[in-house]
């Protein structure tokens, strides 16, 4: 963290909101409105484990209600606080605008360390948690939902839901209480992976503008990038996986918690992965010089810097030595307010959180779709795509025997053909034109405007424009 006195993650959101307002003509009132969290609801319980009564504190802040259900994660770490959730659920209320989920933003922690409980104790714990959330309408397939986030995933969700289940039995639509549940209780195929693939499909589309990439004094496209990821958790790891595997990126540095392996020539991120996962540690691994003190490795030489754990890693102590010209944030809010300026400064482009993470939550909008429809996700597409492409080859067949041609399509191809997509490719189709649509609208203001210089308040200025229209139309 920082060793300067910096504003909390909070208060640099809000000076960040306040950047973008100053440029925007909001009607007097409506900023604030805006900008202030709803509400916060703090929970202390208590659950006996190990013999004695363990109290928890939780929080579920709702920032803004402009369309419901309201939506975020829910965050287990030591590090949770009012401080942060706020600030979380604010980004979550502007991301979603982004993006166009119809969604307000909310976003609930657990102030635990999931590693010191085993999986019966933390299925306990996170009934509790839900239960007191579920009884205040904080969880509830119309008013709220919550998803994954830090030290949480399809688990967690599956308790989550199962908990509301059995307190609502009657409500047939349950499942979309929660998304990120596993595919076999109500989830879809590619959440999981939905986050670093938004992250991927960010850069590939930031890429695809050659304007763009000069900016950041990059050309070509993302093969043999150089690419340093700080966090391999579920955010950094997929998109480090996809970038290397399918985009010819070469990570050159995995930062953990307990230091940072680097290896110019590229490190091989699935093997990585399975020794974190094998030995709880990046130590050891045997193909990789290992450096210490990981958070130097941010200063790193390299064209693209990913940091995908946390909020404020990059603060003014070291904003100044961030050598990459490229930046984009996986995390949410891994940039101070302070540091954001300090690397605008230097000429950095920051592919701003509230875009480059939106992965998540646009796959969650179609989980909550598809729970909601009670109907396989995309089915109505796929039989649409089948009919179509029959029609193609039946009409190519008679254009042939008409004419005498002979031709034939060959059967595998005819198979391929005719096979509709599967919920995977609409997910992965539907996340990547959500991508690309809301980098077009962020680009639009940022090319379009004299007084807008950075991607980030571009961002700001669509989203706010966006929940500031619904406000308006809606009355307050
Ligand atoms: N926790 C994720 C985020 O910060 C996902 C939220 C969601 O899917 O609702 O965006």
């Amino acid at each position: 963290m920082s060793p300067l006195n910096e504003p909390s993650f909070r208060q640099s959101v809000d000076l960040m909101f306040n950047r973008a307002v100053a440029l925007m003509d909001l009607s007097p009132g409506l900023e604030e409105k805006i900008r202030v969290c709803n509400s916060t609801y703090t929970v202390r319980f208590g659950v006996r484990l190990r013999g004695k009564i363990e109290t928890f504190t939780g929080y579920r802040s709702v920032h803004s209600e402009h369309m419901e259900p309201v939506k975020g994660g829910i965050r287990y770490a030591l590090s949770v606080s009012q401080d942060e959730v706020e600030a979380l659920a604010a980004l979550m209320t502007y991301k979603c605008a982004l993006v166009e989920t119809p969604f307000g933003g909310s976003k609930g922690g657990l102030c635990i360390d999931p590693r010191a409980w085993d999986d019966h104790e933390l299925e306990q714990i996170t009934r509790r948690f839900a239960y007191e959330l579920i009884k205040r309408d904080l969880i509830n397939p119309a008013q709220n939902v919550p998803a994954p986030d830090m030290g949480t995933g399809e688990r967690e969700m599956a308790w989550i839901a199962d908990q509301y289940a059995r307190m609502n039995t009657t409500d047939i639509n349950a499942r979309a209480c929660v998304t990120g549940k596993p595919p076999h209780a109500g989830g879809i195929q590619g959440r999981v992976e939905a986050t670093g693939r938004g992250v991927q499909y960010a850069l590939r589309e930031f890429f695809r503008h050659p304007d763009d990439r000069a900016k950041a004094g990059l050309s070509g496209d993302l093969d043999g990038k150089r690419v340093v990821v700080q966090g391999l958790g579920n955010v950094g790891y997929h998109a480090a996986k996809f970038l290397s595997e399918e985009d010819g990126a070469i990570i050159t540095a995995i930062i953990e918690r307990d230091g940072a392996l680097v290896r110019d020539g590229g490190l091989d991120v699935e093997a990585v992965r399975q020794w974190i996962a094998r030995h709880g540690s990046v130590r050891g691994y045997p193909d990789a010089e290992l450096v210490e003190d990981g958070a130097s490795v941010l200063e790193k030489a390299c064209d693209i810097l990913i940091p995908a754990a946390m909020e404020g890693v990059i603060h003014l102590g070291n904003a100044e030595r961030i050598a990459a010209p490229l930046i984009i944030e996986a995390a949410n809010g891994p940039i101070t307010f302070g540091a954001d300026e300090i690397l605008r400064r230097k000429g950095a482009v920051i592919i701003p959180d509230m875009y480059a993470n939106a992965g998540g939550v646009t796959v969650s909008y179609f989980e909550w779709v598809k729970n909601l429809s009670h109907i396989r996700f995309g089915r109505m597409q796929r039989r649409a795509e089948e009919a179509r492409s029959r029609l193609i080859v039946e009409e190519l067949e008679r254009l042939s025997a008409d004419k005498g041609l002979g031709w034939e399509l060959a059967p595998d191809f005819k198979d391929r053909f005719m096979r509709g997509s599967d919920e995977l490719e609409l997910v992965r189709s539907g996340l990547d034109d959500t991508m690309r649509t809301a980098y077009q609208a962020m680009r639009e203001v940022w090319h379009g405007r004299q007084d807008v210089q950075d991607l980030r308040v571009a961002a700001y200025i669509v989203a706010i424009s966006r929940v500031a229209a619904t406000y308006r139309s809606k009355g307050l």
